[in-house]
């Protein structure tokens, strides 16, 4: 016997079931970013290794360690994408989008890839929905996104916090590192060696260590929130107004970092504490440099992904019953032409129709049409009858007319 296959570490199958409410939340989805004016956008599944390279930054995990990358028959480096944005911001100056009228606002829905140790809600092959606004710095676009994010997960029922702060400018944050670098080496015999042996490299991860003397250190260290400039702090309370208007509550996290090198000023993190060790359901955040940095003109931009499977882990989304099924059954073989027909019929009026199609016995049949749910069984034999699945009651029709009629819901 031939050995069997098996899906490859890290990758799931979507089986119906689950396909189900992966469609209910993509309605919901669909339908909530539509209002907002948020237009179906789609990218490649790889690009250039560069976009990444360039557009996530050589500094983050995702791009040191869990890029697929590959090369192709031309010897061209090829990454299977990370993430969204940097694919999203190549097509924004690829199509010259800047000359459309701004804010160019885009949603996406697909596949990611990152080279992970696959675990509950952590897979080498997962997918996102994402959103951005492209060509426009205006803080009502961050609320914007922030509300919709929230909004999709409470429509989700995933219960939970959403953490906000803000990153300032570049030449900001260079002068913060060079602070909080200072600092943590004026206490370096406190902290773990993890921690201390990344105080040049990217002293903020310091801020996530679960270490107890580090925690300590960390209470009292400068905090990056305190040190925006004025135009900075004047967006971000814009921002944080806004999500007040809109009685959203959140978590000033000044401590939040973010996996992306591409932050600017706003930042966000919505977390499940249903999740357990993987509680990011979605994050973003805003990108003032990063369509400069893949060669187009200077563009702000803001937006954010959420783990479709994640959503799916924490939450119940789409509550809808299945659409009723009209079953149509055939006594004898001979009327499977006829029963095709109907069926076909049924489908054109809107009703979700199935016929017979594993040679069941009319008993077995009836079984089915239980299984499935069905209001109604058509049975086609000698002459055409319906049967009402609710009251018991089968009588014969006396045409096609007479069938659809009684068989439309
Ligand atoms: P984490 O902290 O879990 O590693 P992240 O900060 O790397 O998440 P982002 O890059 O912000 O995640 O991606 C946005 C969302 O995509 C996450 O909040 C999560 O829901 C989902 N996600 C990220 N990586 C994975 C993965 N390997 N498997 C499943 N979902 C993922
Ligand atoms: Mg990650």
């Amino acid at each position: 016997m031939a050995a069997k296959l098996q899906a490859p570490r890290g990758t799931f199958d979507v089986l119906p079931e689950d396909g189900e409410r992966r469609t209910a939340l993509r309605e919901s989805a669909d339908a909530l970013l539509g209002l907002a004016g948020y237009a179906p956008f789609e990218t490649p599944v790889f690009e250039d290794t560069e976009v990444f390279a360039r557009g996530v930054g050589q500094s983050t995990d995702i791009v040191q360690k869990e890029m697929f990358t590959f090369e192709d028959k031309g010897g061209r480096s090829l990454t299977l994408r990370p993430e969204g944005t940097a694919g999203a911001c190549r097509a924004y100056v690829e199509h010259g989008m800047h000359k459309l009228p701004q804010p160019v606002k885009l949603r996406y829905w697909g596949p990611f890839f990152r080279h992970e140790a696959p675990q509950a809600g952590r897979y080498r092959q997962f997918n996102q929905i994402g959103a951005e606004a492209l060509g426009s710095d205006d803080p009502s676009l961050d609320a914007e996104l922030i509300l919709l994010l929230a909004e999709l997960l409470e429509e989700a029922e995933v219960d939970c916090r959403l953490r906000l702060s803000s990153l300032g400018n570049a030449d900001t944050r260079a002068a913060y590192g060079e602070e909080l670098r200072t600092y943590l080496r004026s206490r370096q015999d406190q902290l773990s060696d993890d921690v201390r042996g990344r105080i040049d490299a990217n002293p903020l991860r310091a801020f996530d260590s679960d270490h107890a003397g580090t925690k300590a250190v960390m209470v009292e260290a400068p905090l990056l929130l305190d040190r925006l400039d004025s135009e900075d702090a004047e967006h971000f309370a814009e921002v944080r107004a806004f999500l007040d208007d809109a009685e959203q509550e959140y978590d000033l996290d000044p401590t939040l970092v973010r996996g992306l090198d591409y932050y600017t000023r706003t930042v966000f993190e919505f977390e499940s504490p249903a999740l357990g060790a993987q509680s990011g359901v979605g994050g973003g955040g805003r990108y003032d440099g990063l369509v400069a940095q893949l060669g187009g003109p200077a563009t702000p931009g803001v937006g954010w992904a959420a783990g479709i499977e994640r959503i799916l882990l924490a939450g119940s989304p789409g509550g809808e019953l299945a659409l009723p099924v009209a079953y149509v059954a055939v006594t004898d073989a001979d009327q499977r032409r006829t029963a095709f027909k109907i069926t076909e019929a049924l489908r054109g009026q809107g009703v979700q129709a199935q016929m017979e199609q594993a040679g069941r016995s009319m008993k077995g049949q009836l079984k089915h049409a239980d299984r499935l749910n069905a209001t109604h069984v058509v049975v086609v034999g000698e002459q055409i009858e319906v049967k009402d699945m609710d009251t018991g009651e089968q009588r014969p029709v006396a045409d096609i007319n007479e069938l659809l009629t009684r068989v439309a819901l």
